[in-house]
């Protein structure tokens, strides 16, 4: 929570509590909490209704929490099945922000679409950072300097961020996607799209599907010349509930140039480029690569402010009468519920911790 948006909770019915120096990281110092109407305290947890979060609180702190409390926060659940179990079990009722469904009147609480807005930016910018060259076209009177040649592989939120970034910044960019969707998206961008001539890989909720070793190997194969030309390359595929495409061996980025950086968001997730280390630049060849870690957080201004407006948006949908009661029958409500009343809500949550679908 930001402290320009505490105000609205309280116009909502909600008194506010804060953990000493939570903001601090994003900025934010408790006098700014205690200003916009909040309470500092230790002990803010206690007797919530509600906790709002970034991360999954920790488990020894969720077990404190009696049944019947609520918490919102990133909770990947295919990957925190010991977490839901916890949550399962003290009566807890979670949700999760990448379960909030894809639609239209889910925009405004979409937390994965305003964070990777703010990863996409700060890939172009890391990139145009450690490339040793100017982005834009240059024409002096001591000669011309052509511009950067940037490819972006993964046109989803993200990808279309950095691009545009790049472009601002004045770079000649490349762009490929698996979705058909997305060369539309890529040339409105004014990028160009690179068009390998596969079969596009749509999966449902406006997603990419997962590439067969084959469809990957010719992908890999036909991408290697714009990687060999390309500056920069920054990816930033992902496949739900999936690890990250591995799209660029450590071979394609050996045939970069001198100078050359690759900037991957996924590197956390497994990685789109052989060899890169989240949080780290590593050395490939000729080129820099550097690994995304947490990377919404290098901007912790932005991306607090927009994960708070998702929180904001979404506790008012699920309050009553200034009271916190989610309306379990709306759609968005009963897609990022999690856990409730002792059951594990999420379907696919569900059968992989309990084994069958009930
Ligand atoms: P994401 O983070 O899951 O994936 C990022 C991108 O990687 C996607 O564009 C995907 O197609 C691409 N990708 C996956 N495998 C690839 C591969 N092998 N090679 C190249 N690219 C690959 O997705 P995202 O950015 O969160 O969202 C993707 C799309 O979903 C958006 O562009 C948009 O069309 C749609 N969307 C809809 C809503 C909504 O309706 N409310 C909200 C957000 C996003």
């Amino acid at each position: 929570m930001v402290p320009e948006l505490v105000g609205k909770l309280t116009a909502l019915g909600f008194e506010v509590a804060v953990e000493p120096g939570a903001g601090v990281e994003a900025l934010a110092s408790d006098e700014d909490y205690v200003r916009a109407g909040a309470v500092i305290s230790h002990e803010a947890l206690d007797g919530a209704d509600l906790v709002v979060s970034v991360q999954p609180l920790d488990p020894l702190v969720m077990r404190r929490l009696p049944a019947g409390t609520a918490t919102l926060s990133f909770l990947p659940p295919a990957q925190s099945l010991d977490l839901v179990a916890d949550l399962r079990d003290c009566g807890v009722t979670s949700f999760a922000m990448e379960l909030v469904p894809r639609i239209s009147r889910a925009q405004s609480m979409d937390a994965l679409s305003s964070q990777a807005l703010v990863a996409g930016y700060r890939c172009a910018v890391v990139a145009a950072g450690l490339l040793r060259r100017f982005f834009p076209l240059n024409m002096t009177a001591a000669g011309t300097v052509p511009p950067a040649e940037i490819v972006v592989l993964g046109a989803g939120v993200a990808g279309l961020q950095a691009i545009a970034t790049c472009k601002r910044l004045g770079a000649v960019v490349k762009a490929y996607d698996v979705r058909a969707a997305a060369a539309e998206e890529i040339r409105s961008m004014g990028a160009q799209s690179i068009d390998l001539e596969l079969e596009t890989l749509e999966g449902s909720g406006g997603y990419a599907r997962e590439m067969t070793e084959d469809r990957a190997a010719r992908q890999r194969e036909l991408l290697t010349p714009y990687i060999a030309n390309a500056d920069a390359l920054i990816t930033t595929a992902a496949v739900p509930g999936r690890q990250a495409p591995m799209l660029v061996t450590a071979e394609m980025v050996e045939q970069m140039r001198p100078g050359s950086v690759v900037v991957d968001l996924a590197a956390e997730s497994g990685g789109n480029v052989e060899g890169s280390v989240a949080g780290k630049v590593v050395r490939i060849g000729n080129a820099q690569v550097w690994g995304g870690a947490n990377v919404p957080s290098q901007m912790p201004g932005p991306s607090s402010k927009l994960y708070a407006q998702n929180i904001v948006n979404l506790v008012t949908l699920m309050t009553r009468d200034g009271a916190f009661a989610p309306d379990f029958e709306d759609e968005i409500v009963a897609g990022s519920c999690v856990t409730r009343e002792g059951h594990v809500w999420h379907e696919p949550t569900r059968t992989l911790l309990e084994g069958v679908a009930q």
